[in-house]
């Protein structure tokens, strides 16, 4: 691709025009949008609207800025690759806001996402109230992230943790062998711990109490790690032998696990055996004292961070509208321009302390989005993925007034949606299609929304036009009829009814589930219902089923959720009719691997059918190679220089996180003498390029893959390619890729269903497709629970639970629960009015 015709156009050409863009699937494809305006481009899921979005434009325009300012990036732009676009003109600069691959660090909060902390800082440093006789501090002082700023005590952490002997040994009755110290590792570890002291002499019988008290401090509290010769005490009929091991004691084991552990899970439990509470300094305002004398409008630094941001906003304001214009006018004003903005993408329940990790996808965009509005760039074209994601209908009107404010401000829009009311509003659409995958690739109109009526071939047209549709679900087979043509709802065959549940907003709140029907439970984004399904519900039923519950398809995160339960247990007060719950499946949006390592086929476990069936060639067999050596996990078949990668990760300044293609083997992860054995033709690097539909037809005489491809075309991922890394995958098809293993699984016992907002990322025609497997879930007699915004859904639920009425402090409660019909007609719900439209 080269820029050399744009010349011709200069900078008044109104029109960005893309000439043979054929990055991915995309076929050859020109299309003219205009500047200055709102365009989206829509199509189904895997049509190639990111391809021409992200893919193309944003990356050609990313290209053309590294080669402007940084022309030793060029080496490096070489490597990673240009798009495979003729020619683009009328490009200006690009800001993508993607949704994918966003990966805030840990310390980041909403205060320092949007800089607001920033502010903040300022505003206490500059106009703040200081005691008498106290000198000004700068900003630093007010972070707890610096070392000026920190409580000496905490070091900014605004906790301190202990253990005791009480902690670490809740029931001194019992003796170390029957687990008197409670707080170490579990399993074959502790048995070690055990075995070596009884190594070193100590009476691993007696009840702890009875220990002397010089023993009983060392085996807890020593910080000496002695290694002795362990011969292990006869287990069963194992054959043990004695090895060398090393003593930790107790003390040393939690602390550190506490500080260092990776594993979420493993910090938690070893938080269990501390006692920690708020920092006796600071209070858990994580500030030294200099800092916390100093107030604003009567509230310190610490109070105000914590504060909901709509909170906030009415602090600033009586200063911000004051008639002055010194230094705490201009500082909150600007506060509150840049909140106002947030409050109005829906954030408000924010508070600016809160951890960026903790938000939803939908929640991390939008906060980029205002802050974008606030940056005065102009002349810039920004490329969004859905910012309608995580919002209900209540919030996208205030959305769209943001993205007209952008464009207002001289930029332009590109925005990858499928909410339809975006659509709607568009000045131009984009439809991508008509398919996914080989069957799209083309652009089928770009003009009008108006004009997409006429063109047949879209499958945007029908959910716009809603021709011929008899309700997005209309054709699954339904019972008896209600007037206007939709199903029945369900009969519950029971309820799980939680009671005084408090947490996070929701504060001693019942609520019921139907078990045996499919729940949709709605409300505004911050109203509590990620909470209330995600955290609470998802943890009481783990607890309850303990061991016997289902393992989350990772292991990682089984073991982390699994512990994560018993925490938040203690959040709810009581539960019943629990017991007809014989599992648990929870298909989140977290990506199936955080490496290109992880991809579809292994995930899914269809790969080692895959590599069995390479094994099993002639081929493989006089070579003698094994299924292992069809691994690119582990040395022998693989390509040394990527180490079975297919790409290398390109040290960027700009682009952390970058790949490019392995220069040996080209992507292809395998080395020579493997890629030499084929089956009907193809290698096994050529089966990890095929698409999930390519490889069903290659593969439908291996039982063992069929059946996994089947269901994973059944919540139409057809389109995927099967080596597809984990980062490329959006966190809806990372969802829908979960599902589609849970479903090929057999499966018994009655098994509750959570997802959280499923339809993320989904054209409305890919939520047609997934409703009718989650709906078959129900039909086959288990419960499905969703959070959901897309009302098509909701219209089509037996039961809603709606939450609210607002976000943050002013939601938490349930406001509405029946069938959609009776939820629609509340008059306290803001969810009503929109059900009540799609039910029409
Ligand atoms: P959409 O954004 O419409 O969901 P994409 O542009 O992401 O679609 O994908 C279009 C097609 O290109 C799909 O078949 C997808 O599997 C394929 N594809 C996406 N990313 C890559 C990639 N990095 N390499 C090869 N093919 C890809
Ligand atoms: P929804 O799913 O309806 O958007 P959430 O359950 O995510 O709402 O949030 C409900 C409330 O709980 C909000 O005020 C939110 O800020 C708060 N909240 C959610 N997660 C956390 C968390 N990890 N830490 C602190 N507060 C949280
Ligand atoms: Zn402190
Ligand atoms: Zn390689």
């Amino acid at each position: 691709g080269s820029a050399e015709g744009s010349r011709g156009f200069g900078a008044h050409d109104p029109f960005l025009r893309v000439r043979g863009a054929r990055e991915n699937n995309l076929r050859g494809v020109d299309v003219d949008v205009p500047r200055d305006a709102l365009v989206v481009v829509t199509g189904v899921s895997g049509s190639g609207k990111s391809s021409l979005a992200f893919g193309t434009i944003y990356a050609e325009a990313q290209r053309r800025y590294f080669e402007s300012v940084a022309p030793y990036a060029r080496r490096l732009i070489h490597q990673v690759g240009a798009p495979k676009v003729e020619e683009i003109t009328g490009l200006p600069p690009a800001v993508a806001l993607e949704q994918r691959r966003s990966a805030p660090t840990s310390r980041s909060s909403v205060g320092t996402v949007t800089t607001l902390s920033n502010s903040l800082r300022m505003l206490f440093s500059r106009a703040g109230t200081y005691p008498p006789g106290a000198t000004r501090l700068d900003s630093d002082s007010f972070s707890p992230n610096t070392a000026v700023g920190a409580c000496p005590r905490c070091h900014g952490l605004g906790v301190v943790h202990d253990v005791t002997e009480e902690s670490l040994v809740p029931d001194q009755d019992l003796t170390i062998r029957q687990g008197a110290i409670a707080s170490w590792p579990g399993a074959w570890q502790g048995k070690n711990l055990r075995d070596i002291l009884d190594a070193l002499g100590h009476d691993v019988d007696r009840p702890w109490r009875e220990l002397p008290r010089r023993d009983r401090e060392w085996i807890l509290f020593t910080d000496e790690q002695p290694v002795v010769t362990v011969h292990p005490v006869r287990e069963a009929h194992r054959i043990t032998r004695p090895y060398q091991g090393t003593y930790t004691s107790a003390k040393r084991y939690v602390l550190k696990t506490f500080a260092d552990s990776k594993s979420t899970a493993l910090r938690e439990r070893a938080a269990r055996f501390m006692t920690s509470g708020p920092c006796p300094a600071c209070g858990g305002r994580r500030l030294g004292p200099g800092a916390l004398a100093v107030t604003f409008a009567g509230h310190d630094i610490a109070d105000l961070t914590a504060l909901p941001l709509d909170r906030l906003a009415a602090l600033l304001r009586p200063t911000a509208e004051g008639p002055g214009d010194g230094v705490a006018e201009t500082i909150t004003r600007d506060l509150l321009a840049r909140i106002e903005v947030l409050a109005e993408l829906g954030l408000g329940y924010l508070g600016m302390d809160r951890p960026t990790p903790t938000l939803s996808a939908g929640e991390l965009q939008r906060l980029r989005l205002a802050t974008q509005l606030r940056s005065g760039l102009f002349g810039v074209v920004y490329v969004l993925d859905e910012p309608s994601a995580g919002l209900h209908p209540a919030d996208t009107a205030p959305l769209l007034g943001v993205l007209e404010r952008l464009i207002q401000a001289g930029n332009s829009l590109l925005v990858v949606e499928h909410d339809l009311d975006v659509m709607r509003r568009a000045d131009w659409i984009v439809d991508v299609g008509p398919g996914a995958g080989e069957q799209g690739g083309h652009v089928l109109h770009s003009g009008s929304v108006a004009e997409l009526a006429h063109v047949r071939e879209s499958r945007t047209r029908r959910f716009l036009f809603g021709e011929g549709d008899a309700g997005p679900l209309g054709e699954r087979d339904a019972g008896p009829g209600e007037p206007d043509g939709r199903r029945e709802p369900r009969r519950p065959t029971g309820w799980l009814a939680l009671g005084g549940i408090t947490l996070h907003n929701l504060r001693d709140l019942d609520a019921r589930f139907p078990l045996g029907v499919f729940t949709a439970v709605t409300g505004v984004s911050g109203s509590g219902k990620s909470t209330l399904v995600s955290r609470v519900l998802a943890d009481v039923i783990a607890e309850h089923l303990g061991d016997r519950g289902a393992p989350a398809p990772a292991a990682a995160e089984a073991e982390e959720d699994g512990e994560e339960a018993e925490l938040t247990y203690r959040h709810v007060g009581t539960v019943e009719g629990i017991e007809a719950v014989g599992r648990l499946v929870r298909v989140d949006q977290k990506p199936i691997g955080r490496t290109p390592r992880s991809n579809l086929a292994t995930y899914t476990g269809l790969f080692d059918a895959v590599r069995k069936l390479y094994a099993s060639t002639d081929e493989a067999k006089a070579r003698g190679y094994t299924a292992s050596r069809f691994s690119f996990n582990v040395p022998g078949g693989r390509c040394g220089t990527c180490q079975g990668e297919g790409f290398i990760a390109v040290e960027l300044l700009f682009l952390p996180g970058t790949y490019a293609p392995c220069p040996t083997c080209g992507g292809a992860r395998y080395n020579p003498d493997t890629l030499a054995v084929t089956h009907r033709g193809a290698t096994i690097a050529d089966v990890l390029g095929m698409t999930v539909d390519t490889a069903a037809d290659f593969l439908a005489d291996v039982p063992a893959a069929s059946r996994g491809l089947r269901t994973l075309r059944d919540v139409g991922l057809g389109y995927l390619r099967l080596g597809q890394p984990a980062t490329e995958l959006s966190g809806g098809e990372a969802q829908r890729i979960k599902l589609a293993t849970e479903l090929q699984r057999i499966r018994r016992g009655h098994t509750v269903y959570l997802l959280d907002e499923p339809t993320t990322g989904l054209h409305p025609a890919d939520t047609e497709v997934l409703m009718r497997q989650l709906h078959g879930l129900v039909d086959a007699g288990d419960s499905v629970i969703v959070v959901e915004h897309d009302m098509a859904v909701v219209a089509d639920a037996d039961w809603v639970v709606d939450l609210g009425p607002g976000g943050g402090d002013e939601g938490g409660r349930v406001v509405a629960q029946g069938t959609p019909r009776e939820v629609a007609q509340s008059p306290d719900s803001r969810t009503a009015p929109y059900l009540r439209e799609c039910l029409r």
